[in-house]
């Protein structure tokens, strides 16, 4: 680590940001609740969550999306293509989980066959600063998943919160381009030797994982649901956690003999199927393409869907080949741990832990990959 931003300059280094550039950083939209949004003012940016509820796929392959605009005037139709991107992008303070999960999605929207060009001119457009995680949360497991609170995969800077100062780390060409900015300042020994124990520290942290006691899996009926896994919403904390890495290894193979297996019967009971695993999970990318159009004009929309909702496998015929929880679920951890790796030989997971955060009736995916593993 060669340089440092010391955090009473991060206010001036911002606001030089926000006059060249369109900068998008995590805000506090209310207690609790943050949320990547594009800055107006440097005061805004607040870096002290761990991670925003909704991921920073959002600014690359948006909520939802105008593709164009369409008019009917007399005879004649008229298209306008959506505005594309005007500036560069910068977005600062992602986590290397969600980073991580850009470079799945690359893959998949910068494709070997067809580039969508609505993903890919954001892409280019952006730079990103990634910040590591001093305090992985309980829910986090990004380590089992290839992953780790400290890495650089993806990131073009990279910070490390050292306190006073931020450690600042250059990585690819677009993060070279800082190294001429007044802000930054030569670190010393003691500054990366303090970004070496927080690493250190978060890694080990991460590296350990929530167990549940024999018997209670999935599979099992749950005496008491949120005892085990950690909610937001209930604030109950994890208990006690032992150093385990999930058993990940070949999950693909484990899964090709158990497709038609009666184990899904008990995986997706308690799922209500509200989609939120899905729609904050940052490598899920299911959408949907509807027309929005009143009298002579319209537009046409790509926006989120979730393969846990029924409509979402409806054929125009009426027949659905995910007519119940059951199929829809398998779906979700097929697609993840198994369709995903066959075809860009890795895991469409990070280990973010969003969805066993966010979760209501508190599914817990890493369970289900143990469950999985041991059936
Ligand atoms: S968040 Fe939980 S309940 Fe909602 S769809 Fe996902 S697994 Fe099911
Ligand atoms: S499946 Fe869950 S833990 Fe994995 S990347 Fe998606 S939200 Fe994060």
């Amino acid at each position: 680590m060669k340089w440092k931003l010391d955090k009473k300059d991060l206010r001036s280094f911002l606001q030089g940001l926000i006059e060249k550039v369109d900068l998008y950083a995590p805000v506090k939209l209310s207690e609790g609740v943050f949320s990547y949004k594009k800055i107006e003012q440097a005061e805004e940016v607040d870096l002290t969550h761990p991670n925003p509820q909704k991921p920073v796929k959002d600014l690359f392959f948006p909520q939802s999306e105008v593709m164009f605009r369409y008019e009917k005037v007399g005879k004649e139709h008229q298209v306008v293509s959506a505005e594309g991107v005007k500036k560069e992008r910068v977005v600062l303070g992602a986590r290397p989980c969600d980073v991580q999960a850009i470079s799945i999605l690359d893959e998949l929207f910068l494709g070997r066959d067809t580039i969508d060009e609505f993903y890919s001119q954001k892409r280019k457009a952006t730079t990103i600063i990634c910040l590591g995680c001093n305090q992985p949360r309980s829910t986090c497991f990004c380590s089992s998943m290839s992953g780790g609170p400290f890495i650089r995969t993806g990131s073009d800077l990279f910070l490390i919160d050292l306190g006073e100062a931020y450690g600042v780390e250059c990585l690819s060409e677009k993060g070279k381009a800082f190294l001429g900015n007044k802000f930054l300042k030569e670190a010393d020994g003691n500054d990366s030797k303090r970004a070496k124990e927080l690493e250190e520290k978060a890694t080990q942290k991460v590296n350990l994982s929530t167990p549940r006691p024999e018997g209670r899996g999935l599979l099992k009926v749950h005496p008491e649901p949120h005892a085990f896994t950690p909610s937001l919403k209930t604030g109950l904390r994890a208990p006690e956690r032992v150093n385990s890495f999930l058993p990940i290894e070949n999950i693909e193979k484990k899964l090709d003999p158990i497709i038609e297996s009666p184990f899904w019967d008990r995986l997706h009971e308690k799922c209500v199927g509200c989609g939120v695993c899905t729609l904050l999970c940052p490598t899920c990318h299911c959408f949907d393409i509807v027309d929005e159009a009143l009298n002579n004009r319209g537009q046409r929309v790509r926006n989120w869907d979730s393969c846990l909702f029924p409509l979402y496998s409806l054929e125009t015929s009426g027949h659905n080949p995910r007519p119940t929880g059951r199929e829809r679920t398998r779906q979700r951890i097929m697609h993840k741990f198994n369709y995903y790796p066959k075809i860009f030989n890795r895991i469409a997971c990070v280990g973010c832990g969003r969805c066993v955060a966010y979760c209501p009736v508190n599914f817990d995916i890493r369970q289900a990959i143990k469950d999985i593993q041991d059936y």
